[in-house]
């Protein structure tokens, strides 16, 4: 039996990629802890298809996000998902960001993004009238918008359909015998030939009950949102990666911060947010929304003017599982197979939900390994 550790997006796109990929495999079980799938980071993000100009050229992350943005567009239309493919403005605010606007062209093109293109100040105002004037744009028309709790729903139910698939909620993992191959679960024990860890936040607890010995541990890293109802921006306008500007280049925990941005979800409310608090080692389910209401209401005013701060509504929080590698964060996904039954995947925080059908590729082939 091959276990999945984790029914968050990549656990599912997992299980149907290995599945496909070893058709007449006797059974692939994915279990989840949680009472519905999407408790955790899967459904509590941006919900964007990101395009891949945002992450170090080379990087897991970058190659599965490029890979990834056409493959998520390929199964949302599959499985009849609601998204759409609004493109994405990137703005430079001040005269100053507008290296830090090259960049996105020049690092998006080295990595192979699709559809950036530079446009000026008068194409935004002219798609965005309700927003400022800003120094400089650039477009990505691959970027868009999914219903990730649809998503998930719907890979659950292509999943359940699979004959060799089985997803066991709530049901979790309390332990693991590696000599043995002994899972013991909530449920009881299950033998596995293979082990695949996709336990998003807790990926590193799940790593260590396999004897892992590298000191890996994951760090949650809170991203809160606020709704802003009468806000009259159409799309999706971010600002330019974090991690672009001057002076935080090396800072690789801010590796997928593109900053605090506007986004309309395919239900049509305009979010604020996500923010980014380092919480600590312990506080993976902190949820709570904390920052005040005047710090967004003070973050979307550099995109457009804010009329009545008290239609500023507190909306969610989820929390970016960071890898750290002796107490230091590494900045990317971490995916390896350790001896012949564990495979483990740490540190899938953003571009995870888009990267998941190309990351699953990768899974299967280390898999088949
Ligand atoms: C604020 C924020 C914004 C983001 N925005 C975007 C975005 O716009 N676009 C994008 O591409 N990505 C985005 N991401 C990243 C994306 O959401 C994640 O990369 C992706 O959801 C990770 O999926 P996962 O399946 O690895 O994790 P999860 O969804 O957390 O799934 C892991 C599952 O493992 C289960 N589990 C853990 N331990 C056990 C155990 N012992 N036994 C049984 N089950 C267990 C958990 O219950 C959980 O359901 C964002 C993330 C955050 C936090």
């Amino acid at each position: 039996m091959i276990f999945i550790i984790g029914g968050g997006v990549i656990g599912l796109h997992v299980a149907i990629a290995v599945a496909e990929d070893m058709p007449g495999h006797p059974d692939i079980v994915v279990c989840d802890q949680a009472p519905f799938l999407g408790d955790h980071t899967s459904g509590r993000n941006s919900q964007v298809i990101h395009a891949g100009f945002a992450y170090p050229i080379g990087s897991l992350k970058a190659r599965l996000c490029v890979e990834g943005n056409p493959l998520s567009y390929e199964w949302l239309l599959r499985l009849g998902v609601t998204h759409h493919r609004c493109g994405k403005w990137v703005v430079a605010f001040h005269d100053e960001e507008l290296p830090a606007l090259a960049k996105v062209l020049e690092i998006g093109e080295a990595c192979g993004a699709a559809g950036l293109r530079e446009v000026s100040a008068a194409d935004v105002a002219a798609a965005e009238p309700a927003c400022h004037r800003f120094a400089g744009a650039v477009f990505s028309g691959t970027s868009g918008m999914m219903d990730a709790a649809g998503y998930l729903r719907a890979l659950e139910r292509y999943l359940t359909a699979q004959e060799n698939c089985h997803l066991l909620y709530p049901c979790a993992v309390t332990a693991i015998d590696p000599v043995r191959h002994v899972v013991e679960t909530t449920r009881g024990a299950m033998e596995y030939s293979l082990l695949i860890n996709c336990a998003g936040l807790w990926a590193d607890d799940i790593y260590a009950m396999t004897g892992g010995t590298r000191r890996l541990r994951i760090k949650p890293f809170k991203g809160e949102y606020y709704i802003w109802k009468d806000g009259r921006v159409a799309s999706m306008i971010y600002p330019v990666p974090r991690r672009y500007l001057p002076g935080r280049e090396h800072d690789k925990r801010l590796v997928s911060s593109m900053g605090v941005h506007l986004h309309r979800d395919t239900g049509g409310q305009l979010f604020v947010g996500p923010t980014q608090i380092e919480l600590d080692w312990d506080q993976k389910t902190d949820y709570a929304v904390t920052t005040p209401r005047e710090a967004f209401v003070e973050q979307a005013s550099h995109y457009a003017p804010v009329m009545h701060p008290a239609s500023f509504e507190m909306a969610y929080a989820g929390n970016r599982p960071k890898i750290y590698e002796d107490g230091k964060p590494l900045g990317d996904f971490l995916v390896f197979r350790e001896g012949d039954c564990h495979l483990h995947l740490l540190g899938i925080d953003s571009p995870g939900l888009t990267a998941a059908p190309a990351m699953a590729r990768y899974v299967a082939q280390l898999a088949r390994g």
